[in-house]
Parts: C-alpha cells; sequence; structure tokens
C-alpha cells in the first residue's frame, strides 16, 4: 500500500498512475479536492509560449502534455486556442520568442493586427499584431473529480478531511502514517509515502527528517463577470503581472502577481492587487477599469528552490521527484515538487516510476494511453429545470450529487459561480437537499455566502460595488438570510 500525501493535481496525478500499475493507494487530504493550488489557479493549458524564453524545459514538457491531455481528458478541456498579442515595441523579445517557438517545435501563427481586433474586442488599438498558440482552457476542479472517481472505481481509497501528522519508519523504511481526522487519531500501514502537499511540502517532508527548500510565490487572480475574450489571451512579453487573461464559463480570469512568501496558506487579495492587476491587464484591454470584477481570489507556486532564482519569476516551472531514502536513509518516502498543473501526469509518471522500482514492481506507466472517463454526467446537458441561470446547471445536475458537500457540488457543477454569485441559485440549490434539520440548512448557507465573498472585498468598486448592494438587498430583505444567519 502506497499513502500519497495531498488531494492536489500533483496527488491525485500519482494515484491515477500507480493504481493503473496495480499498486494498491489510499490518497489522503488536509481538506477537500482541490482546495490548495489546484483549485486557485488561471486555468490554463499552457501551450509552452509563455514559459519558452524563461524556462524552456518546462515549455518543452508543457507542450507535450498539453497535446496527451487532449487525448485522455477531452471532457475537462475547452480547445479554444490562445493568442500572444504584441504591444508596445519589444521588437526584440519578440524576435527572440518566435526563434524560441521553432526551436522548442512550438506552433505559433503570426495573425495581422486587423484580425486580432476583430476577433478580440476591446484589445488596445495600439498593438502590433500577435501569434496563435495550442493554449486551451483546462477546468482543473472536472479534472481533479474525473482523477478521484476514476481513482476509486479502480479499487483506490481517498480520505478527505484527513491530515497526515507523523510518517513512521521500521529498520529505516516507511512502515504507515498517522492521520488526524474529525473522528479522531487513525494509524494506516503502508510500504510508502508520496508527499504531493504541495505549498505544504516543505513541512511535510519534516515529517522524514528531510526538509527540503522551497520557494512559495503568491498569485492573486481576478475574476469578471462575462466572458470578455472567446479564447486565452497572452501579452507577448517576458511572463509579469496582469498578462493572461483566460475565459471560464460566462466569466473570465485575470492573472497574476507573483510575490514571495515565507507560508503555504494563500493571502487574501487586497485593493491594492487589485488594482495593480488592472493597470497591467490595461496594457491588453485599456478599458478594464470598466468590466465588472466579481472577486479576487490567490494562489501558492510550490516552486522547488533547489535552483535559485533571483525572483519567483526565474524559479524553474520544471519538478523534481526526491527520493528521501537516498537523500537521509528514510526509504519509501518521496516528494513531488514544483511543476505546473499542465505538467501533472508527467510529474506523476516519473513518481510512479520512482515508487514501483522502490517496490520492486515491474510495471510501466500507463496513464498516457488511458483515457479518464467520466463516471456520471456532472454537467450540464439533462432536460430538468434549470437552478442556476448563470451556469445552466439544472436540478439532475446537483441531484447527482445530493449527498456530497456544497463545496463539491460547486466544484464539480460550477453551481453558484457565475456573474449573479448564487444571489437566488444558493436558495433553490440547497432546497433540493430536502434537510429535515434546519440548522444544518442554515450552516450550509452561511457557508456557501462566506465562501463567496471572502474574495469580493477587494474587488468591491464602481458598478460592481453598486451590484453587490442590490444584491445583499435581495439576500437580507427578499429572501430573509439576516433570519437564517442570527439563527445559527
Ligand atoms: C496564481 C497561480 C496560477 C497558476 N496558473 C496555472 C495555470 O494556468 N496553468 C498551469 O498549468 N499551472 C498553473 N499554476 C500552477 C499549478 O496550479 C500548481 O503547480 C498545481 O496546482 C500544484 O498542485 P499540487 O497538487 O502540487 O498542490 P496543491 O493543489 O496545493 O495540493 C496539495 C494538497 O495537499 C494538502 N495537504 C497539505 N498538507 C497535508 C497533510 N499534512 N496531510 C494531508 N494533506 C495535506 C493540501 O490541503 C492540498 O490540497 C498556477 C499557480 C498559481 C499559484
Amino acid at each position: 500500500m502506497v499513502v500519497v500525501i495531498g488531494g492536489g493535481a500533483s496527488g491525485l496525478g500519482v494515484a491515477w498512475d500507480l493504481t493503473l500499475r496495480g499498486i494498491p493507494v489510499t490518497v489522503v487530504e488536509a481538506e477537500e479536492i482541490g482546495a490548495g493550488t489546484s483549485g486557485r489557479f488561471h486555468g490554463l493549458l499552457h501551450s509552452g509560449g509563455r514559459y519558452v524564453i524563461s524556462d524552456p524545459v518546462s515549455a518543452r514538457q508543457c507542450h507535450e502534455e498539453n497535446r496527451i491531455l487532449r487525448r485522455i481528458v477531452p471532457t475537462a478541456i475547452e480547445d479554444t486556442g490562445g493568442y500572444f498579442v504584441a504591444v508596445g515595441d519589444d521588437t526584440a523579445y519578440e524576435e527572440a520568442w518566435r526563434k524560441a517557438m521553432d526551436q522548442a517545435g512550438i506552433p505559433a501563427v503570426f495573425v495581422n493586427r486587423e484580425v486580432l481586433a476583430a476577433r478580440l474586442p476591446g484589445l488596445n488599438p495600439e498593438q502590433r499584431g500577435g501569434y496563435w498558440v495550442p493554449d486551451a482552457i483546462l477546468e482543473g476542479f472536472r479534472l481533479l473529480y474525473l482523477l478521484r472517481d476514476n481513482v476509486m472505481s479502480h479499487g483506490g481509497t481517498i480520505l478527505t478531511h484527513s491530515r497526515v501528522v507523523a510518517v513512521h519508519e521500521h529498520n529505516g523504511c516507511v512502515s504507515g502514517v498517522t492521520l488526524r481526522t474529525p473522528e479522531g487519531l487513525r494509524e494506516i500501514a503502508c510500504s510508502a509515502v508520496v508527499n504531493a502537499a504541495g505549498p505544504w511540502a516543505g513541512e511535510v517532508a519534516r515529517l522524514f527528517e528531510d526538509p527540503l527548500p522551497m520557494h512559495l510565490a503568491s498569485g492573486v487572480m481576478l475574476l469578471f463577470a462575462h466572458r470578455r475574450v472567446p479564447v486565452v489571451v497572452n501579452r507577448l512579453a517576458y511572463p509579469g503581472d496582469g498578462d493572461i487573461l483566460v475565459p471560464h464559463g460566462e466569466t473570465v480570469i485575470l492573472g497574476t502577481t507573483d510575490v514571495h512568501q515565507p507560508y503555504p496558506e494563500p493571502p487574501v487579495p487586497t485593493r491594492d492587487d487589485v488594482a495593480a492587476l488592472i493597470a497591467r491587464g490595461q496594457l491588453l484591454f485599456p478599458e478594464m477599469t470598466e468590466w465588472r470584477a466579481l472577486r479576487a481570489f490567490a494562489g501558492v507556486r510550490p516552486l522547488y528552490a533547489s535552483q535559485h532564482g533571483a525572483s519567483s519569476r526565474s524559479v524553474s516551472r520544471d519538478f523534481a521527484v526526491v527520493d528521501h531514502g537516498a537523500r537521509v536513509g528514510f526509504a519509501g518516502a518521496f516528494s513531488l515538487v514544483g511543476g505546473k498543473w499542465t505538467t501533472f501526469r508527467l510529474m506523476a509518471e516519473r513518481t510512479g516510476d520512482a515508487v514501483a522500482q522502490f517496490l520492486g514492481i515491474q510495471a510501466a506507466c500507463r496513464t498516457a494511453e488511458t483515457p479518464l472517463l467520466p463516471s456520471q454526467s456532472t454537467r450540464r446537458g439533462s432536460p430538468s429545470p434549470i437552478v442556476c441561470e448563470c451556469e445552466g446547471v439544472t436540478a439532475d445536475d446537483l441531484v447527482a450529487w445530493i449527498s456530497s458537500s456544497p463545496e463539491e457540488w460547486r466544484a464539480r457543477t460550477w453551481w453558484a459561480m457565475g456573474p449573479c454569485q448564487g444571489t437566488m441559485c444558493v436558495h433553490r440549490g440547497l432546497a433540493l437537499t430536502a434537510p429535515s434539520d434546519v440548522s444544518e440548512w442554515r450552516r450550509q448557507l452561511k457557508w456557501v455566502r462566506e465562501e463567496r465573498e471572502r474574495g469580493f472585498w477587494p474587488a468591491a468598486y464602481g458598478d460592481n460595488a453598486r451590484e453587490f448592494q442590490l444584491q445583499t438587498a435581495v439576500r437580507y430583505q427578499t429572501l430573509g438570510e439576516g433570519e437564517a444567519h442570527a439563527a445559527l
């Protein structure tokens, strides 16, 4: 049995890889699936174009994995393509970028400024044209739940709300872990452990008495109402703040900042973060201050700092599989650190190779050829009444997950995630659970509201602030939420 610590892209990817090799696996996640960085990212399936100058190794990995993921998980990818738009007069960077794309074998097709202006209304009129690249949209939660469901249907176990607090060894080999669960401490025997704890990987590695040099960098992103761009849009420049837009459903995400921080928890975005992002974003879309911002959120990059760069942007997006047996004699303990969401499958493959070799199991990786099949329809397309108008989520879509938490409903269906941020549909959705326990219903309502509002305040300006006041009035005066919260 192998215990994988972390229910993000890396941990679930490793669990899927090991499961297909016939190795029994248990994933232990401290919170919910996708609670870490994997649920707090842009949602860009990189073509490699962004890193082709700053980090060519990672760029090539992204390009190769982009092609594999389109094959094995088409239901979690929206193949929009993307543009790199040239603004300003840095023609030297453009020239170097084009050459690097050629060398890396990543397609980039020139698009003149007239065509670009027609495809991207509102684009800075001073743009000089751009390049089409095979970027795409990666629906992170959809892929996480596909991984989870497939691991479980192949016999794996996934434990959420369970934190690994100790790793045990016997004669220098991993023998088990201790978990803290809502019911108390629990022991699981195992012969190997994979630390895939993302930004927390440094802390988890201390359980092997082998701290890892992590470089943690937070990134703030801003969600706008309405799909302002039809495809992924990047600024053609060395990676910087506010230079990517990724559409998702009826919204679009602008990202990101990049600030080194010493702790793994994501920071609460500030109004200054939002103002700085928009100021940079205006280089692409000058009218961005008029767009309606819905909320800001942040994630933390779990970069591996074995090769220090001068800044977060220059630390490699490559990854490492660390063998703590070779380093400090804790045999069977491995850490997977660094990388990107786009490269999670390759990262899992390399980790699976190391673990299988340690266990003496000769089974090759099969993830590149094995499609991840949906276990059950999770989104859209069913004829039952619409519950969430913004995202087109029906009653059947939600009822399919009736026994899970509202957090899982939200992540699986996108219920309450659109422009109205769940003003009315939160009530309709929670009503479907028809709880006999009213205080549980109130608790869920409060949780959903707090979760949505957390990111709102940094983006509360102009029309958006007025819209929020209107929503609040509807919620408190029409729907009586004040009484529900007060009764708790
Ligand atoms: C702002 C930002 C934007 C990004 N955008 C993109 C993008 O567009 N495209 C892309 O390809 N990549 C992107 N990335 C990178 C990508 O999101 C990350 O590389 C990836 O999500 C990391 O996944 P992970 O599984 O390693 O970590 P996480 O998703 O953080 O998972 C680690 C999990 O471990 C759990 N955990 C921690 N400690 C314990 C413990 N003791 N016991 C049990 N569980 C534990 C945590 O709760 C967490 O859920 C972005 C990153 C950031 C910060």
